[in-house]
């Protein structure tokens, strides 16, 4: 026993964040692993906003910002939302926090008691289960399917809902599946919620600029939802930023004076060079983002056509994000003579001492037959990866 909370007891360590170290352990030790664990851009922060930082810090803006962020920052968060996703916050309806991952806390945290319930369709980003158990919550899975594209339907929404549903958290374009929801999906899921008083959602929308077929669709952005709707943004994944630790919500304003309230006791306003630097990104023209959009295509594509030679990997065809969300049930109760593989996780630490290269396992996504791969990264990696991984998976039998 130890005399930690249980509320720590309790926390799973980030899956994600897990595999990362492990690979970076390995890697100290002098092993050439692959890490195509962690989510993260390999692009270096375009000039424009590092010139922003570096002459934020030579202007001396290095005292504490307001708690919800500067006022020009929330105003081109503003704009940007109005321009790019029709949708209609105020600056005083946006809150700046130290990554999306902290923004999406505060609003858990704020909204969740004890016992409500809240709902994420599967496979879900890691993080979200374990902010609704440290809020007491009670996570619920709302399964969906490889051959549906990893979506829920609005009937399963409907039948998963209770009397003690409070929230429902999803990302489009969805980690891990890369999939996406179309405008005309997301309305039919608001019609459900819109029917259920007191039921709000989390719209995680940072991987808005990597999408690759239609154009992104915000839920907020339809008039007869926005109320129930907390839209949560950010700089990490579009603008390559993600140390820079810049993500944001718009929202209703008590759920804003919430996040404020919450936010000032934990941590204060986020770095005020960062929120400089993500004010340039908000006006930054169009090009970098897309120009990084086409190469995590390409590298998709090459990805999903190496992988077709791998015997027993099914995957859907992500329409987003950057990652490939395998199906890997043909390899469970195999062997290599030496380890059975019994679950996804198995076979992503034999998949890490075999082949070094270093993926995460879908249990942490809510899916336990299935494995995540980042292709973020190059494209040589990307073929080195896969020539490893197939080697390694053949000896399995
Ligand atoms: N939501 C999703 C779906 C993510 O993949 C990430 C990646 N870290 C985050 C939120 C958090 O992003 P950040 O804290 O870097 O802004
Ligand atoms: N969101 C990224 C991922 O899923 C970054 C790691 C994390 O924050 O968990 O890999």
């Amino acid at each position: 026993m130890n005399s930690l909370s249980d509320r720590i007891n309790r926390l799973a360590e980030s899956a994600t964040l897990a595999m990362s170290r492990k690979s970076r352990e390995l890697r100290a030790k002098g092993v050439d692993v692959i890490n195509l664990s962690i989510g993260e851009p390999d692009f270096d922060t375009p000039d424009v906003i590092k010139a922003a930082a570096i002459k934020a810090i030579e202007d001396n803006i290095t005292h504490y910002s307001p708690v919800p962020g500067f006022p020009e920052l929330r105003a081109a968060i503003s704009d940007k939302l109005k321009r790019d996703n029709n949708l209609d916050y105020e600056p005083k309806q946006i809150v700046v926090s130290t990554g999306a991952k902290q923004a999406i806390a505060n609003v858990v945290l704020s909204m969740v008691n004890s016992g409500d319930e809240v709902l994420l369709p599967s496979p879900y980003w890691v993080s979200y289960i374990e902010m609704v158990k440290m809020a007491e919550g009670t996570p619920k899975m709302v399964p969906s399917s490889l051959e549906n594209d990893f979506k829920i339907t609005p009937d399963q929404l409907e039948a998963a809902i209770t009397d003690k549903t409070k929230l429902i958290i999803f990302s489009s374009p969805c980690n891990p599946s890369g999939s996406v929801y179309s405008g005309d999906e997301l309305r039919a899921l608001g019609e459900v919620i819109i029917q259920h008083k007191d039921l709000y959602v989390i719209a995680d929308e940072i991987y808005e600029h990597i999408i690759f077929e239609g154009t992104h669709v915000s839920l907020a952005s339809f008039d007869f939802i926005k109320d129930r709707v907390i839209t949560v943004n950010g700089v990490s994944k579009g603008f390559a930023m993600t140390g820079w630790r810049i993500g944001y919500i718009g929202a209703p304003d008590w759920i804003v004076k919430a996040c404020i309230k919450i936010q000032g006791q934990f941590t204060s306003g986020a770095s005020t060079i960062s929120q400089k630097a993500a004010e340039a990104a908000m006006n930054m023209d169009k090009e970098t983002t897309q120009a990084m959009r086409d190469i995590f295509l390409t590298r998709r594509d090459l990805l999903l056509g190496l992988l077709k030679d791998i015997p027993g990997m099914t995957t859907n065809v992500p329409q987003g994000a950057f990652y490939v969300f395998p199906n890997i049930a043909y390899y469970l109760g195999k062997t290599n003579g030496a380890m059975k593989i019994e679950s996804a996780s198995d076979l992503c630490m034999y998949l890490l001492n075999e082949a070094h290269v270093a993926l995460v396992t879908g249990e942490a996504f809510g899916e336990p037959e299935f494995i995540r791969i980042s292709y973020a990264c190059s494209e040589d990696t990307i073929r080195e990866s896969v020539i490893r991984i197939g080697a390694a998976l053949a000896k399995l039998r």
